[in-house]
């Protein structure tokens, strides 16, 4: 397979990649390059320019609450300072390799995902190509045909549902300013559109709250092969205890739609009046109930609404007797 022609950009700052954004007319950012890259081989949409951001050192900072969307995978995975919750998921994604490229902006950022979709450019001439990228031919989405309006590619990045349930923030930075908003709120239900991201615009880096360190958590995730699949669905959970007691008490899916899910009300609802490994059950099947994945993976959309109660009940584990 053979990548297809760009002219790659190295700005070595934040606002000479931001002002080369708003001259192209048609480009894409790259990080790590483990997902565009590969994309680009297959022919998936690839754009006439791409704009690294290597040499962005503004993109580099963490700490225990501030995470830079050029910080690797890598030394997500190794830094004491880390949430643990963040440290855990991270050391789920892809494989040792994978993560010493793989940044944080990269992975919050992933295409989504869908059978029809991620094949060469011969298997999809072979099936006369699908929406999200027709080759100009106007070609129907082969998951939900003669609609043509909505991608219901997957979301399947590991990183978002540990950031929601620990209650993060996302920054972004364009050519008119910088901007802020809830995790959850970054994404888009649409599998083309994926992000609010305009054009032009990136991600910079994710906060956490300052209390997060009083938070535990834990991941569960469901894949192929342990060694470096994507998530056919992934839970994040995490809780803060006072007293003996939960007082706090957050939930949040991913790998199974076109956006990551925050089922933060469901736990909410379940704390009213828990006791311990019945509230458990009941919450993983409340959460089950909210998350519908479409056939476009490689597990079928049954088992991975099934596998989501129990690995919710896994999250929630250390809880059953509280
Ligand atoms: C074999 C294999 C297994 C994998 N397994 C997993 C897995 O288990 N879990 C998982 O989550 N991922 C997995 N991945 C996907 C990918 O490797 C990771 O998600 C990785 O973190 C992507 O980061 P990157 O820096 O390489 O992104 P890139 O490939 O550089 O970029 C990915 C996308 O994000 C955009 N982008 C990058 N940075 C920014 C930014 N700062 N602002 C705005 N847009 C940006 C790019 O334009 C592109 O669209 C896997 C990939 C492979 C090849
Ligand atoms: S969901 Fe439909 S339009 Fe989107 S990638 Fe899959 S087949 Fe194509």
């Amino acid at each position: 397979m053979r990548m297809p022609p760009f002219t790659l950009h190295t700005p070595n700052n934040l606002a000479k990649a931001l002002a080369l954004a708003a001259e192209l007319e048609s480009f894409d950012w790259i990080s790590g390059g483990t997902d565009l890259l590969p994309n680009y081989k297959w022919k998936l949409n690839p754009k006439p320019d791409v704009i690294s951001l290597a040499k962005v050192q503004e993109l580099t900072a963490l700490s225990s609450t501030v995470i830079g969307a050029m910080v690797r995978i890598h030394d997500l995975c190794n830094n004491e300072d880390v949430h643990p919750l963040i440290r855990e998921t991270a050391g789920t994604i892809a494989s040792v390799m994978i993560r010493r490229s793989a940044t944080v902006g990269g992975n919050i950022c992933l295409d989504t995902r869908c059978y029809w979709f991620n094949q060469t450019e011969e298997w999809r001439r072979s099936i006369e190509w699908c929406h999200k990228c027709d080759c100009d031919t106007g070609a129907d989405c082969r998951v939900i045909p003669n609609q043509n309006t909505l991608c219901v590619a997957t979301y399947q990045a590991d990183l978002a549902a540990a950031f929601i349930a620990l209650d993060a923030t996302i920054h972004l930075a364009g050519a008119a300013g910088a901007r802020s908003m809830p995790f959850a709120d970054f994404f888009e239900l649409d599998g083309m559109t994926r992000n609010v991201l305009k054009p032009g615009e990136l991600v910079t880096h994710v906060t956490l709250p300052d209390d997060a360190k009083n938070w535990q958590g834990a991941y569960q995730k469901l894949r192929l092969r342990e060694t470096w699949d994507f998530p056919e669905a992934g839970v994040a959970a995490a809780w803060k205890i006072e007293g003996g007691k939960i007082a706090g008490l957050r939930v949040a899916t991913t790998g199974c739609e076109s956006i990551p899910g925050d089922h933060s009300d469901l736990a909410q609802d379940a704390l009213v009046e828990w006791v311990g490994k019945d509230s458990i059950r009941a919450l993983a099947e409340d959460v089950r109930k909210a998350v519908k994945p479409v056939s476009n993976t490689y597990f079928p959309p049954a088992y991975r609404r099934k596998m989501l109660r129990v690995l919710t009940r896994r999250a929630l584990a250390p809880l059953e007797h509280l």
